[in-house]
């Protein structure tokens, strides 16, 4: 019988997991990103090899995944993704990702459910692949499809968190 993994375009689904992230946070970012324009290249290297390594060792239950410069994931056990913030200033673009790996899982046959922890608020955010938020998670991959099929990036439209982006210079240096 086929397993739903051989299906599925793993590397196309992890790189998804990032832009769906960058979606969220700035739709320009995305689209130099997807351009090969990667000045954060070897974070997201680090991410993706590792993810990939959870499920290649899922007995190996505690990792901590580094997703761009903000964003830490811990694959805790069985039963949940685990992410930790540090601000809740890209919290819509954590829990999109958050939701994405939680589809992703799904997909794979896996069940899970997303945490979101702030520990400098002394929050946390429970986070479930609802029919809705999985509604969300496809909205946003067409989304992506959508941005990255235009010829021209969008233009730098400058928001609080510019200045900490990667991009800063190549937008408004
Ligand atoms: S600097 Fe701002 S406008 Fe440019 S890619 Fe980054 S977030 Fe987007």
């Amino acid at each position: 019988m086929t397993k739903i993994y051989d299906r599925i375009d793993l590397q196309a689904l992890r790189m998804n997991g990032v832009k769906v992230n960058y979606l969220y946070v700035c739709e320009r970012k995305l689209w130099l990103f997807d351009r090969g324009i990667q000045m954060e290249k070897n974070h997201e290297k680090v991410l993706l090899g590792k993810l990939l390594s959870e499920y290649a060792y899922p007995e190996k239950t505690r990792r901590e995944i580094l997703i761009d410069e903000l964003i830490k994931i811990d694959l805790m056990d069985s039963e949940e993704i685990r992410e930790i913030k540090y601000s809740n200033r890209l919290a819509n673009a954590n829990r999109i990702q958050v939701l994405y790996y939680l589809y992703y899982l799904k997909l794979l046959g896996v069940q899970r459910k997303g945490v979101i922890n702030y520990p400098k608020m002394r929050r946390k955010e429970e986070v479930s692949l609802t029919p809705e938020a999985e509604e969300e998670v496809q909205e946003a991959l067409k989304k992506v499809e959508e941005v990255l099929s235009s010829r021209k990036p969008p233009v730098a439209v400058k928001k609080s968190y510019c200045s900490k982006c990667a991009y800063y210079e190549f937008c408004f240096g």
